[in-house]
C-alpha cells in the first residue's frame, strides 16, 4: 500500500504570452496566443507525485476568486487531493510568463500563498509511512511546522530548496532529504558552481550546509541528471537522452516523482531513477504539470 505524500507549496495561475522578441523598458512589442495555465512548485509536484500514482495532499492557499476555483478544479483533475486547499481573500497567486524564442521574462504574484500558514500545516494526519514535500514558494514558518510535525510522527521530510533561497538555510535541520539544482546548491553552500560539481566539490558542499550524518543531499544537474550526496559518497544517475523542447516544471517533475516513489516504499535510488527519466520525457513537451508522463509510461522508458 505504502505512505501518502503530502506537499505544502503554492499554486499560481500562470499567464503566458508568446512574442519574437521581449520588450525594452517602455517598450510594447506584439504578443500571441495568451493561455492561462495551472502552475506554481506546489501545484506542478502534486501533479508529479499523482502521476506517479501516490495519494497526493496538498495544503495550499488560492483566492476566493475565478482562478482560484480553475486552479482547485485543475488539480483535482490531475488526482490531486485538493480537500485541504484553502481560499483566502487575497487574489490567487499568479505569474505573468513572457517568452520569446530567446528569453523569457516573469513577474509573480505570490498573493494568497502568503496565506498559507502553520495551521494549515498542523491539521493534517501524519503517519511513519508518509513523506511531506515543500518548497520556498510559501511562508517558511509553516513548512517548519509541518517538518517538525512529520519527524515527530515519524514521517520523511523533503525541502526543494526553490527558488534559491538563503531563507531556506533556517529548515536544514529540517529535513531528511534536500533537493537543489546547480544554483540553489551555489547560493545555500556559498560556492563557485563549475568546481563544486565534481565528487570532492560535491562532498565539502554537502559539509558546507552543515548536513547531520543521516541526512541526504540530492542534486540534480540537467541533461547530467543527479548525484545523492551521503556522508562520505557520491552516487550518480546518469541524464537519460531527450529531445528538449521546454524544460520548465522538470525540477517538479523530478521532486513529485521521487516522494511517490519513496512513499511507495523505494528505496532513494530507485525512486531517483524513475524521477530522473519522468523528468527527462517531461522536457521533451511543452509546460509545466501539463508535460508531466504518468507512470506506466514512466516504467516503459525505464523497460
Ligand atoms: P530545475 O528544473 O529545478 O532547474 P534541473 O535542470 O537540474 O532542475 O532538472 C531536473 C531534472 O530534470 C534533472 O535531474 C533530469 O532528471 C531532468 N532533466 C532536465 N534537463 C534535462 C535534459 N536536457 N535532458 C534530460 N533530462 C533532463
Amino acid at each position: 500500500m505504502g505512505g501518502k505524500v503530502v506537499i505544502l507549496g503554492s499554486v499560481n495561475v500562470d499567464l503566458l504570452v508568446s512574442t519574437p522578441r521581449l520588450p525594452l523598458a517602455g517598450e510594447t512589442v506584439s504578443g500571441s496566443s495568451l493561455t492561462r495555465q495551472l502552475g506554481g512548485k506546489g501545484a506542478n509536484q502534486a501533479v508529479g507525485a499523482a502521476r506517479a500514482g501516490a495519494h497526493c495532499i496538498l495544503l495550499a492557499a488560492v483566492g476566493k476568486d475565478e482562478d482560484g476555483a480553475s486552479m482547485i478544479a485543475a488539480l483535482a483533475g490531475h488526482g490531486v487531493d485538493v480537500e485541504r486547499v484553502r481560499a483566502t481573500s487575497s487574489a490567487t497567486g499568479c505569474a505573468l510568463v513572457a517568452t520569446s524564442p530567446h528569453d523569457n521574462q516573469i513577474i509573480h504574484i505570490a498573493g494568497a500563498n502568503s496565506d498559507v500558514d502553520a495551521a494549515l500545516a498542523a491539521e493534517v494526519d501524519l503517519g511513519p509511512a508518509d513523506v511531506c514535500l515543500a518548497q520556498m514558494e510559501t511562508p517558511a514558518p509553516a513548512t517548519a511546522v509541518l517538518f517538525r510535525r512529520a519527524r515527530t510522527l515519524g514521517a520523511f521530510t523533503i525541502l526543494n530548496a526553490a527558488p534559491a533561497s538563503t531563507g531556506a538555510r533556517e529548515l536544514l535541520p529540517l529535513c531528511d532529504l534536500l533537493i537543489v539544482n546547480e544554483g540553489e546548491l551555489a547560493l545555500l553552500a556559498g560556492s563557485d558552481v563549475g568546481p563544486m560539481l565534481d565528487d570532492n566539490g560535491l562532498l565539502s558542499s554537502r559539509t558546507r550546509l552543515g548536513l547531520e550524518h543521516a541526512q541526504i543531499l540530492l542534486v540534480t544537474l540537467g541533461a547530467d541528471g543527479l548525484a545523492i550526496i551521503s556522508e562520505n559518497k557520491v552516487q550518480r544517475i546518469a541524464g537519460r537522452p531527450a529531445k528538449v523542447i521546454d524544460t520548465t516544471g522538470a525540477g517538479d517533475c523530478f521532486c513529485g516523482y521521487l516522494a511517490a516513489g519513496l512513499a511507495r516504499g523505494d528505496t532513494i535510488e530507485r525512486a531517483a531513477a524513475e524521477a530522473n527519466a519522468a523528468a527527462s520525457i517531461a522536457v521533451q513537451s511543452f509546460g509545466a504539470a501539463a508535460s508531466i508522463p504518468d507512470r506506466a509510461t514512466v516504467l516503459q522508458c525505464l523497460g
